[in-house]
């Protein structure tokens, strides 16, 4: 008596990646409805089985479908975009937040989360693990895909293209989740960044709606060893022991990277059931590390494994984040028993089911499971010859020799998505077309935008755009002529407002083309007795000064725009990239003045370790309008001539021109 099933494949290689490891060499798997129904012999199968479709899969594996652990999928379209001369933070602040800040809109998050699908299922990949913007649209995409997914709405305490402030972006993650959480295949969630970018609240919030709605919590954990640092010197606790404290493992937890773990961090994870989903490709190409995959798996974490965002990949190839995790252990361990390729890809299927919570349904052919299925060709010159003596061998083949490209078909729930490599739920080229569309786009944004100085600056933000005028007159002067200005500045014409002294490193970037400007990274220390004593940090987009037609070798530039540089000099250095680099370390006296009712600043400068090393006068003032700025540049004239400076002594150059044309 035959029992009636949808579909039976049958004669492959059936890796069960079971509990106990069970390899069939000539075997066979039955489906009915989105399940398996049994595993085992083709022999076996057939004689209980009658199916309304038998696939044949000879010469191919049949595997569980593999599992991406942590992805951003709508990144697809921002692959390729930054070359890799930039440290994450120049990177993320860089380059991916303005310009998701600029370009990233529902349509956005749909069509990249459709290339995305397509990518992932062509080569084998049936569920994955997501956190962005706009994830309702990553859910719709992956939906319509065929594919199994977790999709984490990404909250963050800055503002982001989706929610102008975290509250918004919490109350966006709690709809997402109400609207789609009885969703056979897709559970929606909540995706705290990372400790970093977040709050103790926003962990806490984002912990009770996961508790709410039974669905895990997805975060980032110690990435970088930066990272690591920071955290223990402003939380007094890893970011693993941060997230502990703050409630994000008192539900399920897929924790992205983990690169950092410390010992303690990994009996944590184990005790507290907590999924980690390190990243290999994107770990590597960011020089973040290499996570303790065989220590992590030795103290029973479950382990999975992701590809990251296509941004820092760039690919979505499971095959090839398997292939990383089985040799970087053993490349940094000096022992090639360390991480067998069963255990490397059980990353990807069984452990991998269990990192992301999911082991019920998915990540072994067993009976009972969810049919997510792939079959793998092994029948190419990169698979040839085959030895079977051992079950073991297969393992070798499909963590070592097979590829991606190798993939011939894929089934989710029991549905075929990819038949005889076709994706049967979308059109490719239609896909590909759509993300070429926005990718030109950026592409016009980021060409003008590495022209223009005033926009690289503005997309890091925090500038306040001042289009002001400065009319400027420098001498060199002689002790004499200081005591000339300090009995000037006893005027009764003239009022002091304020007078202070201070140290001031100046570094700045020049480019070949000078008509871009320049950037001045101002350290600025006050140091007269009872001065506040913090230091500022300033950056500053200055353009080309333009020679007035005043007397007295005035200058007169315009257009800087300034703002509190928040960033290290080594990320402005590598986010704007100068043909030059210049240091002026300088003492400054300063005065401001008001003389005829306008302000104006008056320097007394000594540059330190320079052969022109002055002392300099400089007398400034600066104003919105150009008549105003007239006005001013005669009122300069009259201070010069009261402190007795002459024509000779002046100097037209900028601190910053002096030494390199003298
Ligand atoms: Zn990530």
């Amino acid at each position: 008596m035959h029992e009636q099933v949808d579909k039976l494949l049958i004669n492959g290689t059936v890796v069960t990646m079971d509990a106990a490891a069970t390899v069939y060499t000539q075997g066979a798997v039955a489906i009915r409805g989105r399940d398996i129904v049994a595993v085992g012999e083709v022999a076996d199968l057939q004689a209980r089985y009658s199916a309304n479709q038998v696939i044949d899969c000879t010469d191919c594996a049949i595997l569980p479908g593999l599992i991406n652990g942590h992805a951003h999928v709508p990144m697809s379209l921002l692959r390729g975009m930054v070359s890799d001369y930039q440290q994450l933070d120049v990177w993320l602040f860089g380059y991916m937040f303005p310009v998701e800040g600029q370009f990233v809109t529902p349509a956005f998050s749909y069509i990249g989360a459709r290339l995305s699908c397509a990518e992932m299922l062509r080569s084998g990949t049936t569920t994955f693990v997501d956190m962005y913007y706009y994830e309702e649209e990553v859910a719709r995409a992956a939906d319509e895909s065929g594919m199994r997914a977790i999709c984490g709405q990404t909250v963050l305490r800055m503002p982001s293209p989706d929610a102008p402030s975290y509250d918004v972006g919490i109350e966006r993650a709690r709809r997402f989740i109400e609207q789609w959480h009885t969703h056979d295949r897709i559970i929606p969630t909540i995706a705290p960044h990372a400790p970093y970018t977040c709050t103790d609240h926003i962990y806490h919030e984002a912990m009770e709606l996961c508790a709410q709605f039974g669905v895990p919590l997805i975060t980032h954990l110690s990435e970088t060893s930066r990272e690591v640092q920071e955290s223990r010197a402003e939380r007094d606790a890893t970011p693993i022991g941060y997230a502990n404290r703050v409630g994000a493992f008192d539900v399920p937890c897929i924790a992205a990277h983990c690169v950092h773990a410390t010992e303690d961090d990994i009996v944590l994870l184990r005790q507290r059931g907590v999924g980690v989903v390190p990243c290999p490709s994107s770990n590597l190409k960011l020089a973040s590390g290499v996570a303790p995959y065989d220590r992590l798996i030795k103290a029973g974490v479950h382990t999975g494994l992701g590809t990251d965002g296509p941004a820092s990949n760039d690919d979505q190839d499971m095959f090839a984040e398997i292939h990383l995790a089985a040799m970087l252990p053993k490349g940094l361990g000096g022992d090639p028993m360390i991480m067998p390729a069963r255990d490397a890809l059980s990353l990807a299927t069984s452990r991998g089911a269990q990192a992301i919570h999911l082991d019920h349904l998915i990540g072994s052919l067993v009976p009972g499971k969810r049919a997510d299925v792939i079959v793998v060709e092994l029948n190419h010159l990169h698979s040839a010859p085959r030895y079977t003596y051992s079950p073991d061998t297969i393992y070798s083949h499909l963590v070592y020799s097979v590829h991606s490209s190798d993939v011939r078909d894929v089934l989710v729930d029991g549905r075929m998505i990819v038949e005889n490599r076709t994706l049967l739920t979308m059109d490719e080229r239609e896909v590909m077309a759509q993300a070429q569309q926005i990718a030109d786009q950026i592409n016009v944004f980021l060409s003008s935008r590495e022209e223009n100085l005033l926009d690289k600056i503005l997309a890091i933000g925090g500038v306040q755009q001042a289009e002001i005028f400065e009319i400027q007159v420098k001498a060199r002067v002689t002790s004499a002529d200081i005591e000339r200005v300090e009995a000037m500045l006893r005027d009764p014409a003239i009022r002091v407002t304020k007078t202070s002294e201070r140290m001031q490193y100046d570094t700045y970037f020049l480019f070949h083309k000078r008509e871009r400007g320049r950037i001045r990274i101002r350290e600025d220390r006050r140091i007269d007795p009872g001065a506040r004593m913090d230091t500022k940090y300033t950056i500053t987009l200055m353009a080309e000064a333009d020679q007035g037609e005043y007397p007295y070798a005035m200058l007169l530039s315009r257009a800087r725009y300034t703002a509190r540089a928040s960033q290290t000099l080594r990320f402005y250095r590598e986010y704007f990239h100068p043909d030059h680099e210049t240091e002026i370390e300088k003492h400054r006296r300063r005065w401001r003045i008001l003389y005829k009712n306008k302000d104006f600043a008056i320097n007394i400068d000594d540059l330190v370790g320079r052969q022109d090393n002055g002392p300099f006068l400089e007398i400034k003032g600066r104003t919105w309008g150009r008549r105003d700025a007239d006005e001013r540049a005669t009122l300069i004239g009259e201070l010069l001539e009261r402190c007795g400076i002459r024509a000779e002594q002046l100097v037209k150059q900028e601190y910053v021109e002096l030494e390199r044309e003298g």
